[in-house]
């Protein structure tokens, strides 16, 4: 089946096909191409190049051979190109929507929301460009001057996930570039689109050669290891589940090789009896159902005082039950198809076990039949301790009601996970807001508010969760590594 309309048509047609390499755009060295998908119908939007591990490598050399030039550009240079890039990616925002919703699924209004994030990457860093700075002091000795610098890491390699295919790639490509390191960028493969058009926007932009190379594959593992395996690579950056991570780890461990590591969540969302109900439940469905439940900041388990447990549940039953499902482009759809037959067997998976342990379910519950990957909004409550559904990530419009009694046991149920990412805290107390930014195990943390991405603070987190930070001050340290100079007093 074709695109629906004419106009998607057209956008699809002006996405290029090709591997991006020392600014060319070319075909796959063995010649192989893949489909990417429209995970509302399943129908066919694209046919991309599908590179073998010998087309990593000569992207790996175009970075390489850039390097040198572009970390001695002038940091002014570096941020007039990323500000150009956000001009151009705000001009074209409507286009990167649509194509995100094309090939992840998500409603277009989503899909704007995350060019408007994904764009600031590119504003925050072109500010930060000009604003690398070292240390000049003397010694405690009185006897040297020392003089601590700033230099780009260099050439680095980034594995980017399918849900959100812009801010993933703009959150990482953006520091690199400001720092002066030039990159490679493997996308998923099942939403390489929005990668290839933002590459050609930042060539419109001015990009020189080499300093961006994008490589679309089907084959991530063998393609992404020798990369990896290459002494002239100096940085790793990986978004994606933490099993992969972990692997990913382990390879980087062989040359010793500076990593990031973005990985999956399992976030709480306690509401305490004295949490304002209105705003607890504004925020939960932001928490929840933003991205169709597919983010890694997506509230998974709701944690929620025995007192208020039936009202909380009640009122979020009512606004669930009435949200639109469809295909993303359909004018009020709030909840999309999810990603693939997987993900619809994995949330239909972890209702059924929470059920069998004694959760009722509320709302929704299961696939919905007919074209495309479709979960219903589901609301579970009473889900027992040792539920799947607790402990994994769902990554589906599911949400998952337990209940607490005190305020010790609430801090035990949101720490009990081997993540660590972000957690949600409702509450009008602020002693207790401020014990749980204290007690709690997350790198981020929303308190009273159910959404709080934004390129000027630092995204990460801790546990199982990561490694290293992107965005806000933090987000370009990434890139750089510290050096010390000592100059003896003469
Ligand atoms: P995934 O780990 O399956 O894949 C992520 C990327 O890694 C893709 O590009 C994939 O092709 C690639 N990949 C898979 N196996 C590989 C291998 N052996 N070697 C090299 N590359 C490999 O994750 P996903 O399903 O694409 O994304 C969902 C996951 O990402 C969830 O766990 C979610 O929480 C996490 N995520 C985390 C953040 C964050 O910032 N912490 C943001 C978004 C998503």
């Amino acid at each position: 089946m074709s695109p629906t309309s004419q106009a998607e048509a057209a956008l699809l047609a002006s996405v290029p096909s090709g591997l991006f390499i020392g600014g060319e755009w070319v075909d796959a060295a063995g010649g192989r191409t893949f489909d990417v998908r429209d995970p509302s119908t399943n129908a066919v939007v694209k046919t991309i190049a599908d590179a073998g591990p010998e087309d990593g490598i000569r992207a790996l050399d175009a970075a390489v051979a850039a390097q040198e030039a572009w970390a001695a550009t002038a940091p002014r240079t570096r941020s007039d190109l990323l500000r150009r890039a956000f001009d151009l990616v705000r001009e074209r925002a409507e286009d990167l929507a649509l194509l995100m919703t094309l090939e992840m699924g998500k409603p277009l209004t989503e899909a704007r929301g995350e060019v408007t994030y994904g764009g600031e990457f590119l504003r925050w860093f072109s500010e930060e460009a000009v604003r690398i700075n070292g240390r000049y002091g003397l010694n405690p000795e009185g006897t040297g001057r020392m003089v601590v610098s700033q230099r780009p890491v260099g050439p680095s390699f980034f594995i980017t996930p399918w849900n959100f295919p812009l801010a993933m790639a703009t959150r990482k490509i953006a520091p690199a570039l400001a720092a002066g390191c030039t990159v490679v960028i493997k996308p998923a493969e099942l939403t390489p689109l929005t990668t290839l058009l933002f590459a050609s926007i930042l060539q419109e932009a001015g990009l020189p050669a080499g300093v961006v190379n994008v490589i679309t594959t089907t084959a991530s593992g063998d393609v992404s290891a020798p990369i990896i395996a290459d002494p002239r690579l100096r940085k790793l950056s990986f978004t994606g589940s933490t099993p992969v991570g972990r692997k990913l780890i382990a390879q980087a461990a062989e040359g010793v090789l500076r990593v990031s590591m973005e990985l999956g969540g399992n976030a709480p969302f306690v509401v305490f009896e004295d949490a304002d109900l209105d705003e607890a439940v504004d925020g939960a469905m932001a928490a929840k159902f933003r991205n169709i439940g597919q983010a890694c900041t997506a509230a998974n388990r709701f944690i929620v005082h025995a007192d208020i447990a039936e009202a909380f549940a009640a009122r979020v039953t009512e606004r669930v039950a009435a949200m639109r499902v469809g295909r993303g482009t359909e004018d009020g759809v709030q909840i999309g198809p999810l990603i693939d037959d997987r993900a619809v067997a994995k949330a239909s998976d972890l209702v059924a076990d929470a059920v069998a342990r004694g959760a009722r379910v509320l709302t929704g519950g299961e696939a919905i039949e007919g074209e495309g990957t479709f979960f219903a909004p589901t609301v579970v409550s009473d889900v027992a301790p040792g539920s799947a559904i607790l402990q994994e990530e769902i990554f589906g419009p599911v949400l998952a009601i337990s209940t607490f009694e005190t305020e010790e046991e609430a801090v035990r149920l949101a720490n009990d996970t081997e993540y660590g990412l972000v957690s949600y805290v409702f509450t009008q107390d602020l002693a207790r807001g401020h014990r749980m930014i204290d007690h709690l195990e997350t790198g981020m943390m929303g308190l009273n508010v159910g959404v709080l991405s934004n390129a000027a603070a630092p995204f990460g987190g801790v546990k199982q969760s990561g490694v290293g930070r992107e965005g806000g001050l933090e987000g370009i340290h990434e890139y750089l590594s510290t050096k010390y100079t000592l100059i003896p007093v003469g």
